[in-house]
């Protein structure tokens, strides 16, 4: 990415602020034509009390006059100065606020909008994306502050003083035009110099804060096996590159400033030098008080070129990190496809016929894949971890395509269904629901944002939570991320219920519970999966043994398929499974110790 194309992919959003540029240009012309009064009223200052002074002694009256008219003249520029400063300043950062915010906003609607393929590509995790985004904007926006506020001043500053200067004298104009493309020469090395130390500096940076994250994260691990030298050492390796990065930048960068310093001096010499000789030789118009005016011009030449150093650095961060920020926010063929098929109302029969799917990262999770899945029916997925189950559920959400084969729901293909509506029609509950910030009520209210206060109440009671909601302090109002794991996975079916949808997705509901809570939630499952297309996927073999039908999946394929008592009759796979299950559960043992009665009652 260079300049130019930098400059084009960032002015649509600097375009509804251009009154913005305008009014702080404008400001700034009339800011650089004040800043050389101070050079003018000294060259005249210094002429004027030297006219007064005589051997004789000098004109008191005269002198209060000249020293009222500076101090007035002085004093009123300098509050202008101020003025235009302050405007200036807040015109400035108000432009950089408001374009950082419409990247942000910009790139949250374009990730948003964005496939699940999106997030599974490999480059696209969640850390680097962040990284990406964050730094984007905040480099993205200060540039836009550096190029179309802070530049053109910059230049217009110099300009003006240099075309003064110029009109005070040509050769006295022609030195400072001289010394300053010196000066631009060694502020260009400079930026380049450090360019690469920068961007190790960054990475250094990212990679420190990551550190201290991931060692906060992992505590229990660390202590748990003693390894604080190792992860010490780990931090000490980076912190060592990273000081040595910053004193090379450190003193590359004085090195710079001085030779940069050094070269401002030998023309504020040049000057005094030529000022005084053209004095010495009485050429037209030059008198003592030229030598501080030529001077102070000079140093109005010089003052705003020293801030280009800053200038480069933000567009060299900006030129670095506007390639990974726009290869998100332009991401192309990564829009959630979408069809228009919108029936009035969806039975939910799918029909999966010869489907191989493999993720983005190359990962073949499916192969040729083969299901009828029943409108009203509770249809079970069982298989070992990794054996493609979730799969199948992301490709019926239509969150990913399948690569070959199709899908149909109630007869259509799936891909002629217009997203949005089929997702309204589905509800999926996870291992583990994300819980958002916020009450229990907005948690189970996202499921359907306009719910009267009722529907929520109600959608709690069928989820077995309302009465463990109303035992929390604040009831309904109380923040949902307390809640235990159990109660969170319930607040999720509430949700669901509240949603209402004809066809549903448990993927591992109680995975991640213990015993009690998952027969609390047991009750919950059980009222939602009735009179609906569902799909379960348990390793829990009391939820396997309820389905109407059962799928058993080995590596992506689909091993055995039938009623369930059926299928463990047959032997195979899901016998192999749900005897393993029940191995672990330690069945003769359990069953011994729950008959304690000698009843031959399992239960009391
Ligand atoms: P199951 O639900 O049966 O445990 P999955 O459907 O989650 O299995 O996974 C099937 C295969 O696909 C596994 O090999 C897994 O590693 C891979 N996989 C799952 N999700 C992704 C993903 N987002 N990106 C790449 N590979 C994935």
């Amino acid at each position: 990415m260079n300049l130019i194309v930098l400059l084009k992919k960032i002015a649509p959003y600097v375009r509804p602020y251009r009154w913005l540029v305008i009014a702080t240009l404008i400001l700034t012309l009339i800011g650089s034509f004040i800043a050389q009064v101070n050079a003018v009223v000294l060259d005249r200052t210094v002429d004027a009390i030297n006219a007064l002074v005589k051997p004789e002694g000098f004109d008191w009256s005269k002198a209060a006059n000249i020293l009222t008219i500076i101090s007035i003249v002085l004093l009123g520029k300098e509050l202008l100065a101020a003025i235009i400063r302050y405007a200036q300043n807040y015109f400035g950062e108000r432009m950089r606020i408001l374009v950082s915010k419409d990247l942000s906003q910009a790139i949250i609607d374009r990730i948003l909008s964005y496939r699940m393929a999106f997030f599974s590509r490999s480059g696209n995790e969640t850390g680097k994306l962040q990284t990406r985004i964050d730094q984007g904007v905040g480099s993205l926006s200060t540039t836009v502050q550096s190029v179309f506020i802070d530049l053109l001043p910059l230049f217009t500053s110099a300009f003006l003083a240099l075309v003064l200067m110029f009109m005070a004298n040509v050769y006295v104009g022609l030195t400072a035009l001289f010394i300053v493309p010196i000066y631009i020469i060694i502020t260009v090395r400079q930026a380049r110099r450090l360019k690469g130390w920068r961007t190790n500096m960054r990475r250094f940076r990212e990679q420190k804060s990551n550190g201290v994250v991931s060692i906060i994260e992992s505590m229990n691990v660390i202590k748990s096996f003693n390894r604080e030298p190792i992860e010490s050492e780990k931090q000490w390796n980076i912190q060592t590159q990273f000081t040595d990065n910053q004193m090379l930048v450190r003193k590359t960068s004085f090195y710079f400033d001085g030779v940069k310093s050094f070269v401002q001096q030998v023309g504020t010499v040049l000057i005094i030098i030529l000022t005084a000789y053209l004095v010495l030789i009485q050429y037209p118009g030059m008198t003592i008080g030229k030598i501080m005016y030529h001077v102070m011009l000079f140093s109005n030449v010089t003052a705003p070129i020293t801030q280009l150093q800053r200038i480069f650095d933000s567009l060299n961060d900006a030129l670095i990190y506007a390639e990974g920020f726009f290869d998100i926010l332009e991401a192309k063929d990564e829009a959630e496809p979408s069809g228009t098929y919108h029936p009035e109302t969806v039975r939910g029969e799918f029909e999966i016929q010869g489907v191989d799917f493999t993720y983005p990262n190359g990962t073949k999770a499916l192969h040729n894949i083969n299901m009828s899945i029943g409108s009203g029916h509770i249809t079970a997925f069982v298989g070992l971890s990794g054996a493609g189950k979730s799969t199948i559920i992301n490709l019926l959400d239509k969150f990913y395509e399948p690569d070959c084969g199709c899908i149909t729901l109630d007869g259509v293909d799936l891909r002629e269904w217009d997203t949005k509506y089929l997702r309204e029609n589905i509800g999926l509950v996870l291992q583990k629901n994300h819980i958002f910030e916020g009450s229990v009520e907005e948690n189970i209210r996202y499921g359907k944002p306009d719910a009267t206060d009722e529907e929520v109440i109600e959608a709690a009671k069928k989820a077995y939570i309302y009465d463990q909601i109303m035992k929390q302090p604040d009831g309904f109002k109380s923040r949902a991320t307390a809640l235990s794991g159990g109660q969170q996975q319930r607040i999720a079916i509430a949700r669901m219920f509240l949603k209402n949808p004809p066809i549903i997705f448990l993927d591992e509901p109680t995975a991640s519970l213990d015993a009690v809570a998952t027969e609390q939630i047991k009750a919950s499952i059980d009222a939602i999966k009735r009179d609906r297309t569902v799909i379960i996927i348990s390793h829990s073999i009391s939820q396997i043994i309820d389905s109407d039908v059962v799928y058993a999946l080995k590596d992506g394929r689909v091993e055995q398929s039938g009623e369930p008592d059926e299928l463990y009759r047959k032997g195979g796979v899901y016998k192999d499974i749900v005897d393993a299950s029940a191995r672990s559960l330690n069945i003769d043992k359990l069953a011994h110790t729950l008959d304690t009665n000698g009843d031959g009652k399992l239960f009391d």
